[in-house]
């Protein structure tokens, strides 16, 4: 039976694979801007690799399997997290949501700079297994910004929206857990974020210990 946060799967992993420091974790509340921040990024620094996540949600008009997402069914999901092959996952919105790890290793392995945009509950697995990555909190200016951003997105119902808003609460609650993030910055504009999180991203690749 699937459990809510993938702490089962956690337990599974071999956190001392992972050159941890070169592992970026952007996160945040959902509709905050964090998929437009990475857009932004990787444009700028197509060096940078971002992990493409698994998901049950249903594509949005425009998302392509295999570039915003992974879209599988339940059964699928279920199966990749019984067969320790994501390493982190959540539910969120009622949808199931998780990083492949096989990808995540190769490219931490090979030492390319690498990214998750995920929700809380995964940075939060993240801290807990990787205690050397590096995570950002990408905050709304303003409660009321975050309400706007979601509801002018057009891409959900008035109930997915509702139900996100209740998810961002939390979310906003949880960024201050003690020792979760490295780094709060607030999405201003996508070009200063964008700024921001690569100087960040280049700092602490320069401070990567040797393992
Ligand atoms: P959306 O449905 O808007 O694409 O994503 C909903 C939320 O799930 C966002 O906060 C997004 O960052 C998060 N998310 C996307 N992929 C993953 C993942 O692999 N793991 C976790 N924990 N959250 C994810």
């Amino acid at each position: 039976m699937i459990s809510r946060s993938g702490v089962v799967d956690i337990e599974a992993m071999d956190t001392n694979a992972f050159p941890a420091r070169r592992l970026t974790v952007l996160s945040g509340p959902s509709g905050v801007g964090k998929s437009t921040v990475v857009a932004e990024l990787r444009k700028s620094h197509p060096e940078v690799w971002l992990s493409v996540s698994a998901t049950t949600r249903k594509p949005r008009p425009g998302e392509t399997h295999g570039v915003e997402y992974f879209f599988v069914e339940r059964d699928e999901f279920r199966r990749m997290v019984a067969d320790g092959e994501l390493l982190e996952w959540a539910e969120f919105a009622g949808n199931l949501y998780g990083t492949p790890r096989g990808a995540v290793q190769e490219r931490l392995e090979s030492g390319v700079p690498t990214l998750l945009e995920i929700d809380l509950q995964g940075a939060e697995q993240v801290r807990a297994t990787a205690p050397d990555a590096f995570l950002v909190f990408l905050a709304p200016p303003t409660w009321e910004e975050l309400v706007k951003r979601l509801t002018g997105r057009g891409t959900e119902s008035a109930e997915v929206i509702a139900r996100r808003l209740k998810e961002g609460e939390r979310e906003m609650a949880t960024r201050d857990t003690p020792g979760l993030f490295d780094v709060e910055l607030v999405n201003e504009s996508v070009e200063s974020v964008c700024k921001q999180l690569v100087d960040l991203m280049g700092a602490q690749a320069g401070a990567a210990p040797e393992r």
